[in-house]
């Protein structure tokens, strides 16, 4: 079956355009897998630990015939090409982090994969690219609207749309 998909992209470390952009190619070359859409790339202050620097971020809209698990394998390889390292702290600065926001209109809760991601609705830098790569009325397995997540997130000052 196909689905559609939307990643979230983050980079703190290296060349965080470049690293983005390599990103989207590399998805775009998966199997089964092609890239239909992305948006803009947004700058935000780094969540948790602030002695880091700032983040660019994108959202991704692929359309694959892989299954979940399967395509969180492939992003975590892609994640390793691009000289991912894990420094041990939770959200601490990385060259990049690929995650699934949604995956179709499934609700996944795996021990490694829980989509929607669990923190999407907390996060501007997730909501404000989603939008633009995704249609107003988009909706989350639950039902709730993309538009009322994007009216109840925190507001996110740091925030901004970076020029092409
Ligand atoms: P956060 O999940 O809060 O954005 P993070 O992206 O820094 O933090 P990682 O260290 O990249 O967290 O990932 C930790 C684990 O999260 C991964 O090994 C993966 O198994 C799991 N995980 C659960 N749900 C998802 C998802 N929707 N997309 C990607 N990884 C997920
Ligand atoms: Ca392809
Ligand atoms: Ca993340
Ligand atoms: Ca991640």
């Amino acid at each position: 079956m196909t689905e559609q998909a939307y990643i979230g992209l983050g980079s703190n470390l290296g060349h965080p355009r470049q690293q983005l952009e390599q990103a989207l190619q590399a998805m775009d070359q998966l199997p089964q897998t092609r890239l239909l859409k992305a948006s803009s790339l947004y700058s935000s202050a780094p969540l948790g630990p602030a002695d880091q620097p700032r983040y660019t971020n994108a959202v991704a809209l692929l359309e694959t015939r892989l299954e979940p698990l399967q395509l969180l394998e492939q992003l975590q390889a892609i994640e390793q090409q691009h000289g991912r390292t894990r420094l041990g702290e939770r959200w601490g600065p990385r060259t990049l982090d690929l995650d699934i926001v949604l995956f179709g209109n499934q609700a996944i809760a795996h021990k490694d994969l829980q989509v929607p991601h669990y923190h999407m609705h907390l996060r501007p830098f997730v909501l404000y690219p989603l939008a633009e790569v995704s249609c107003a009325d988009l909706k989350l397995p639950d039902g709730r609207l993309l538009v009322d997540l994007l009216l109840q997130c925190p507001q996110d000052p740091s925030l901004h749309r970076l020029q092409p």
